[in-house]
């Protein structure tokens, strides 16, 4: 079977040339005599893995020197508990923008550990926009401030540059969905995570950035896994890190440097939901759900005038080869998740696939 346009918002597409790569080397590393998935985590071969990742992953965000870069496991939701519980430390209350489900996660966890001050909520029209961000509204006392920095589910985002001043207090972004695919200031932040299985790779590893200055405070009842500080002195290697989704991170990071580096990926990113947005804009039959100000570079959702055209449509796109349109269940309809992987045929396929449905249905 021919492979498919998969717009899966996670685990979901990576790029070809990456997948064939990890082909070549699969039974064997190297010169190592084995795959990665053998290896020690403690041999040269691995070291150089993961270590040459840091260091791409480095370049390609503009790293600065001070931030330590973290291969952790337990996904995205992990960092929902781990972040109160290491950074909830000193007036032990936090701000948090609630823009979609995971925001909404990582604010039940957190009220676990300490207080949560809500600033801002889009949860009035299904999350449908990114709420205005006023920074005199923000606690000047709070340990953090987090926020979502593309919502997968719902298909709005906070670029860079709607990044708010928060002044002294650090902010938190989870960047699960839209890392490596557009360009932040990592020096705004205090920390960003982001879980593989959207951008970067496989599932089974998420990538912490974290300033240094704010390690070494966590709570007495931190395990001693869900501390920062164990991993930062240990370089992710305190224990076994999930090695092969590391060692194929790798090569995505590899890829997107070829690609051009993320200011290229952003430029090809906006490109390719230019398009999906024109089109849905002068449709007469198809319908955007965000606010236009609000939306994501990377999940487009999009719906039909009713339930039985969006199921005809979904069946008809899988027919077609493209795979995975179904929107969320919140939302309803569709959605396209466009992530670095995905080329820009694809979309323009869909693009065309979605310009015929619409004649055939008017
Ligand atoms: C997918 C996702 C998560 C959760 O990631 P897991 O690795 O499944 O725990 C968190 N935040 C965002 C924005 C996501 O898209």
């Amino acid at each position: 079977m021919d492979r498919v346009y998969n717009f899966s918002a996670g685990p979901s597409m990576l790029p070809i040339e990456v997948l064939e790569k990890a082909q070549k080397e699969f039974v064997c590393y190297g010169n190592s005599g084995m795959s990665v998935m053998e290896m020690s985590h403690r041999s040269k071969d691995f070291e150089d893995i993961i270590f040459g990742a840091e260091k791409d992953l480095r370049e390609l965000m503009d790293i600065p020197e001070n931030y330590s870069v973290l291969f952790l496991q337990g996904g995205g939701s992990t960092q929902f508990a781990m972040i109160p519980l290491n950074l909830m430390n000193k007036n032990n209350k936090a701000d948090f923008v609630k823009t979609g489900q995971w925001s909404k996660k990582a604010i039940s966890e957190a009220q676990k550990y300490g207080t949560v001050n809500v600033v801002a909520s889009s949860e009035d029209k299904t999350f449908s926009y990114i709420p205005k961000l006023d920074s005199s509204k923000f606690d000047t006392e709070a340990d953090y401030f987090y926020m979502t920095l593309n919502n997968t589910i719902y298909g709005t985002h906070i670029p860079d540059s709607k990044i708010p001043d928060t002044g002294n207090v650090p902010k938190v972004g989870d960047m699960s969905s839209n890392i490596l695919a557009e360009r932040y200031d990592i020096s705004k932040f205090g920390l960003i995570f982001a879980g593989a299985q959207k951008n970067l790779g496989p599932a089974g590893v998420t990538v912490v950035i974290i300033k240094n200055d704010l390690v070494g405070n966590a709570m007495d009842i931190t395990p001693t896994m869900l501390r920062y500080d164990t991993h930062i002195k240990e370089k992710s290697l305190y224990n076994t890190p999930p090695t092969y989704s590391i060692y194929f991170a790798g090569l995505v990071f590899k890829w997107v440097k070829q690609m051009g580096g993320i200011d290229a990926m952003e430029k090809i990113n906006k490109e390719k939901a230019a398009l999906l947005y024109d089109f849905i804009d002068n449709s007469k039959l198809f319908k955007g759900t965000v606010d236009i100000e609000s939306r994501s570079l990377m999940n487009v959702p999009f719906i039909l005038p009713n339930d039985e055209l969006n199921s005809k449509f979904i069946a008809e796109a899988k027919s077609k080869g493209f795979v995975n349109l179904k929107g969320h269940r919140t939302v309803g309809g569709m959605r396209a998740s466009i992530y670095n992987a995905m080329p820009v045929e694809g979309i323009k396929k869909l693009v065309e696939f979605m310009g015929k449905f619409e004649i055939e249905n008017k």
